[in-house]
């Protein structure tokens, strides 16, 4: 369910033109969204070009119908965080859609880095898979199609940085999971994104900032594609000892 703010008359428009797409796709009986974006990418996109294919995808959700994709106004946030990993980092992505991030932290994690992508919906990985392969780093991704918290159960840690952006409700049980099989070392950092009033997971937020074992601060931001306000929470684990 959406949070009351989507309610918010600062929303109105945005939630408006969403709906009318929303409709408009639902009689005509179309396609999955990612999975129109990734036919679009297909035709206008520059294979093995990752720039041109963020460009298609920014293209698309402005031109077309809106996506959930990070978006271009956080590309020097991930740039700062993906820049400060160490050689050879393993990054951790929870929430794939249409392969944007996966493709935007791929761009600035020097090789031999890697990152692992958890996607639940089988129509969203399909899409994220094609659009990393038209990007050129099919190579350096594993994508990961279940539950974010049955795919954390089998992995094998640690991970430099996790990068939340699923369900918002699920950010702080994931995030715990995470602690309780060992998957983040001290120093890891864990960039959660659309933690701004309109999405608020207040739980997420209350956790890592008052349990002791984060440092964590907030970065403004707006959401994808709009000027409404939202936010990007950054928090480095301290450690499972810390307090
Ligand atoms: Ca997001």
């Amino acid at each position: 369910m959406l949070p009351w703010r989507f309610l918010h008359p600062r929303m109105w428009a945005f939630n408006a033109r969403n709906v009318s797409h929303f409709l408009i796709d639902t009689v005509r009986g179309a396609p999955p969204r990612p999975l129109r974006a990734r036919d679009y990418v297909a035709r206008h996109a520059t294979q093995g070009d990752a720039a041109s294919v963020l460009a298609t995808l920014d293209r698309y959700a402005t031109e077309e119908r809106w996506l959930m994709s990070v978006g271009p106004e956080k590309g020097p946030l991930m740039s700062e965080m993906i820049g400060g990993l160490p050689d050879g980092a393993r990054v951790l992505e929870l929430g794939a859609y249409c392969g944007y991030s996966a493709i935007m932290i791929c761009q600035r994690l020097a090789p031999p880095g890697t990152l692992v992508s958890v996607e639940l919906s089988p129509a969203n990985a399909e899409a994220a898979r094609d659009n990393i392969a038209v990007a050129g780093f099919a190579e350096r991704v594993e994508l990961r199609i279940g539950s974010s918290s049955d795919e954390i159960a089998k992995l094998e840690g640690p991970f430099d940085l996790v990068f939340l952006d699923h369900w918002k409700d699920l950010y702080k049980t994931d995030l715990q999971l995470l602690e309780k099989r060992g998957l983040l070392r001290p120093g890891s950092v864990v960039v959660a994104d659309n933690t701004g009033d309109l999405f608020s997971p207040e739980a997420y937020l209350s956790y890592v900032r008052t349990c002791g074992r984060y440092d964590s601060e907030s970065r403004e931001a707006h959401i994808e594609y709009s000027q409404l306000p939202d936010a990007v929470e950054i928090s480095v684990y301290r450690g499972p000892d810390a307090t």
